[in-house]
């Protein structure tokens, strides 16, 4: 009895319903710690490498960022017209985005995250992920993006919503007048990108981000990728924008890992289920 609860006390576990979880065996506990917006803590997993967690949800694990971070920049980056240089992050304390915009050229990116302590555990655990944050061509801003989007009169070419789900500080970030002010932001042809949570077990999260981004933009879709570590691993991400969306000729994008031009056709094919979704949100 003893050593079976030991083994138990080994194990991070995600919650996705009452039933389900989904749980990583740990080596470490290299980290929890109570912001004052959240708890982060960070696992030495044996399958996925360093694991961040924030209040209990999976936010990125070393082996499978890559897919999450190249989704979220390469696909708004390929519908740009031109070649996009400027950006605005909102969330992403871990630094993977901005770190992955860096590799696309971007020449001006101003992150803002609303937890100055996401930033210094990503520094301290995840260097490689988080090293655009010593780029002089990353502004790091420390405070709530939604203050952030109504004060500034910056233009941006890509504005990416990195955040948490649609709870405690990120709420905001999922409603109509969020998104009035993003739209002031972005420069002519700019594309917003937001993640959307899982169709499948978060489809309010998807419907949120999609009624509010309908209310703002003319143009507004859906595509998905395969993340693993995420709720039943089959991910969304919305785009918007006042321009038509469509692929632009993106031959100066590289491939990635996950990213090529296959994908980016592909991963505006939906399920049935995920186009229902959609519709249904006005
Ligand atoms: N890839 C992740 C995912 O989808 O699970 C997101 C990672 S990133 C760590 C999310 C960040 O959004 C958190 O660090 C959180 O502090 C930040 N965030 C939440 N609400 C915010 C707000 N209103 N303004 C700025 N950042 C916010």
């Amino acid at each position: 009895m003893k050593s079976a609860m030991k083994l138990i006390e080994n194990w991070f576990s995600e919650r996705y319903s009452d039933n389900l979880q989904l749980s990583f065996r740990v080596m470490d506990q290299l980290l929890s710690v109570k912001t004052d917006f959240q708890r982060i803590d960070i696992f030495e997993t044996y399958d996925f490498g360093k694991l961040m967690s924030i209040d209990g949800t999976v936010q990125l694990t070393e082996r499978d960022e890559f897919v999450y971070h190249e989704m979220i920049t390469m696909v708004p980056s390929a519908m740009f017209k031109g070649r996009p240089k400027k950006a605005l992050i909102i969330g992403g304390g871990d630094g993977g985005t901005a770190t992955q915009l860096l590799k696309l050229g971007f020449d001006h990116i101003v992150n803002v995250e609303i937890d100055g302590q996401v930033v210094e555990v990503s520094k301290k655990y995840f260097p490689e992920i988080s090293k655009a944050f010593s780029d002089s061509r990353v502004r790091l801003l420390v405070e709530d993006g939604i203050k952030y989007v109504h004060n500034t009169d910056e233009k941006f070419d890509l504005v990416i919503i990195d955040s948490t789900d649609p709870v405690g500080p990120a709420e905001g970030l999922f409603n109509s007048n969020f998104y009035k002010d993003v739209r002031k932001l972005i420069s002519n042809g700019g594309i917003v990108v937001t993640q959307s949570g899982s169709p499948f077990y978060q489809p309010k999260a998807l419907a949120l981000a999609t009624s509010a981004m309908k209310a703002v933009f003319p143009n507004v879709a859906t595509y998905t990728a395969f993340i693993p570590t995420y709720p039943s691993g089959f991910w969304s991400f919305t785009v918007a924008s006042d321009a038509e969306l469509k692929a632009a000729d993106a031959s100066w994008l590289p491939d990635g890992k996950y990213f090529n031009k296959e994908i980016l056709e592909g991963c505006f094919r939906l399920p049935e289920f995920v186009k229902d979704l959609i519709k249904e949100s006005k």
